[in-house]
């Protein structure tokens, strides 16, 4: 006899970026729907990862990850956020940042916690605070002039919040964490027993001189959190899957418990590579011609939608932009979407997958090279040519 399947996570079907893929490559249409750069990443770093295989690193890297791969992430922590973080202690590496950002969601939240979460939100922190038996707490990312709302997220914490966790440059919106913020948050923590989970995968990519805002940075809430940072994004290899999290002793102690039994290492030959290449000088000029690399995609998808139907703020931040298609149809992005992938040969992320918007929106991810890009804009002009009302 079967056992009745009992889900833990009902109603949750396959992700919008899992659906959107598969439609595109069904359709054979551009696919700027799911966030994946398809700009090969540096040739150094490929021939790293070559030698490491040829130099037989096959086995297990170590549990919390390879030693030299996270005193260079500590190092780098240290140079751009002025922060110390002890590599041996204070430093995990795990597949990817979701792996981290889950484990750590586990093992913190205990059954009835609250952990508040700003809207719309990367979709994995949901069903991971339910499968840990929290209740979300879900507050409003922008206010009405679409600019970040801090009062609306001070307000929903109190006394039982446990967790909130934070993301910027923020996916799906494309905004980041205005300067002060952390300040009001650490005030408004003071006397509360709340953690801070702060995804940052996107870290360093801020668009028109803003600055790169960092947990680490802020000498009260590094005390009180996990900060979390992806390679998959600093270096085009997302189907890599090595990130890592920082935080102080006593949180890392219990993120790695977790992290030892659902994961417990990852890549050994990646981590190598990575480890290699970061600290040469094709490592770091990467790095740091990565906010003009992305601000220059930005800049060229909009300037291509330029005069059409479309509306847009320009993202501050990471590699998405958020267009507004209130011009074009009435509602129902996620129908549209859909349609004009099979239509106009381009696939999007509806907003709605996120939350209600306003309006109806689409996410498109611009970390694609220009000849891509510029295909993407033809058929989004296709678009609004045959939709204006
Ligand atoms: N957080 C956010 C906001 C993301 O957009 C992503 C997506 N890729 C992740 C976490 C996961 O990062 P990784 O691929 O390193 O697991
Ligand atoms: N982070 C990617 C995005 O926002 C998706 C990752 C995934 O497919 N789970 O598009």
């Amino acid at each position: 006899m079967q056992g009745a399947v009992q889900s833990k996570l009902p109603g949750l079907g396959t992700t919008i970026f899992t659906e959107m893929t598969a439609l595109a490559n069904r359709h054979g249409a551009l696919n700027l729907a799911q966030g994946f750069p398809d700009i090969p990443p540096p040739q150094g770093l490929v021939d790293a990862a070559v030698r490491a295989l040829h130099a037989g690193t096959h086995q297990y890297a170590p549990m919390a990850g390879r030693g030299d791969l996270r005193a260079w992430i500590c190092d780098d922590h240290a140079e751009r956020h002025g922060a110390a973080y002890d590599p041996e202690l204070e430093c995990t590496i795990g597949a990817g940042a979701s792996s981290l950002i889950f484990a750590a969601i586990q093992a913190f939240v205990h059954p009835g916690d609250e952990v508040v979460v700003q809207t719309p939100a990367y979709d994995l922190y949901g069903p991971a605070v339910q499968l840990a038996g929290g209740r979300l707490i879900e507050v409003p990312l922008l206010d009405t002039e679409g600019q970040w709302d801090p009062e609306a997220l001070l307000g929903a914490i109190h006394d039982r919040t446990r967790l909130v966790i934070l993301n910027t440059p923020h996916n799906p919106t494309g905004t980041v964490c205005p300067p002060g913020f952390l300040d009001a948050l650490a005030d408004h923590l003071e006397d509360k027993p709340t953690l801070v989970l702060s995804d940052e995968v996107y870290g360093p990519i801020v668009h028109d001189g803003r600055t790169e805002i960092s947990l680490a940075t802020h000498p009260v809430l590094r005390e009180r959190g996990l900060a979390f940072g992806s390679f998959g994004k600093l270096l085009q290899v997302t189907g890599w899957k090595i990130g890592w999290a920082v935080g102080p002793a006593a949180l890392t102690t219990e993120l790695r418990k977790v992290h030892q039994y659902d994961v417990f290492s990852t890549g050994a030959p990646l981590q190598a590579a990575l480890a290699s290449f970061l600290p040469s000088t094709e490592g770091r000029n990467h790095l740091d011609g990565l906010p003009a690399m992305y601000k220059a995609k930005r800049d060229r998808l909009l300037a291509g939608l330029e005069g059409t139907a479309w509306e847009w703020t320009p993202a501050a931040g990471g590699f998405f932009q958020v267009l507004d298609a209130r011009n074009l149809i009435d509602g129902d992005d996620d129908h549209w979407a859909r349609e004009w992938t099979r239509t106009h040969g381009v696939a999007t992320i509806p907003m709605s997958a996120f939350f209600t918007p306003p309006t109806p929106q689409l996410r498109i991810c611009f970390a694609k090279q220009d000849a891509t890009l510029d295909a993407g804009i033809e058929r989004l002009r296709h678009i609004a040519a045959d939709h204006v009302c």
